[in-house]
């Protein structure tokens, strides 16, 4: 969408997005951004922080920028500690980390990759929540990045789908546990294809049997996610809180 064409439905608001330095994360970073709030932009690599950072500052976005690995408990204390110094409240949050270390069927993958995909897709952000709940203004909004793997998790994507699958009962139990004064919703891309997607999306002739698997016959973007997840975070989404919305150009089988 157009810069000037972008609704200003999140103005005087403050949004920490995790792994937001590249792809979807920072999609949803600049989105939110464009849509007035103030966004806190994190990752793992402060160089990659720091060009994130000074991108969405040349959009005019008021951006700021900490480094935070998910899973360092430090990291994200830190990032909810620097972010109530500046701006005193938090209004968003976007857990979209995650890693899928493996693509060994689920027999076979080894404990350290079990233990990695449910602290990276899990467990971290259920812990910065923990840190984040407090902080809360009433009318906040929680944001999950699901997948659709976490519906039919199969193939390469089986036990990260597994993960993404926690995710979708996790946005119902959170939703239950926040409310009324918080809303917890989930996004659950198709393929879009960014560095994480490229092991799949990066093979032109799988990418377009992908396509071909969608009613709308292309993959996601950032964009599309962003949309959604603005969508999400604004009071246009009031009474939506405990769902997951499917944003995959219709490559689900989900009625
Ligand atoms: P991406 O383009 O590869 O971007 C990954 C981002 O995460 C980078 O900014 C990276 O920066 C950061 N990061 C990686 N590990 C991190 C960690 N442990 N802690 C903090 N930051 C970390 O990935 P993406 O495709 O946008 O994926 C984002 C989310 O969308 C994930 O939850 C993924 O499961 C979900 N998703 C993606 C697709 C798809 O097709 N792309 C489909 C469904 C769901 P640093 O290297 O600096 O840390």
């Amino acid at each position: 969408m157009e810069k000037n064409k972008v609704p200003k439905r999140l103005v005087g608001k403050v949004a920490i997005v995790t792994a937001s330095t590249q792809g979807i994360g920072f999609g949803i970073a600049e989105r939110l951004g464009l849509e007035g709030a103030s966004v806190v932009v994190s990752s793992r690599k402060q160089n990659n922080v720091d060009e994130a950072v000074g991108k969405l500052k040349a959009k005019g976005i008021d951006a700021f920028g900490i480094v935070c690995h998910v899973s360092n408990a430090q990291h994200r204390k830190n990032l909810v500690e620097k972010t109530i110094q500046k701006y005193r409240k938090i209004d968003i949050i976007v857990c979209n980390a995650a890693a899928n270390p493996s693509t060994d069927p689920i027999l076979s993958s080894k404990e350290d990759v079990l233990d990695k995909l449910w602290e990276i897709n899990v467990k971290s952000s259920i812990l910065l929540l923990q840190d984040t709940a407090p902080h809360l203004e009433k009318g906040s909004s929680v944001i999950f990045i699901t997948s659709i793997a976490g519906y039919q998790p199969a193939g390469a994507l089986a036990m990260y789908g597994v993960t993404k699958t926690a995710l979708l009962g996790l946005t119902k139990a959170l939703a239950a546990e926040m409310g009324p004064d918080t809303r917890v919703n989930a996004i659950a891309p198709g393929f879009v294809p960014t560095h994480f997607a490229s092991f799949i999306t990066g093979s032109p002739e799988v990418r377009k049997g992908l396509e071909e698997k969608t009613l709308l016959n292309r993959l996601g973007t950032t964009e599309d996610m962003a949309a959604a997840a603005a969508f999400l975070a604004s009071d246009d989404a009031s009474y939506i809180t405990g769902e997951t919305l499917i944003v995959a150009g219709g490559m689900s089988s989900r009625l």
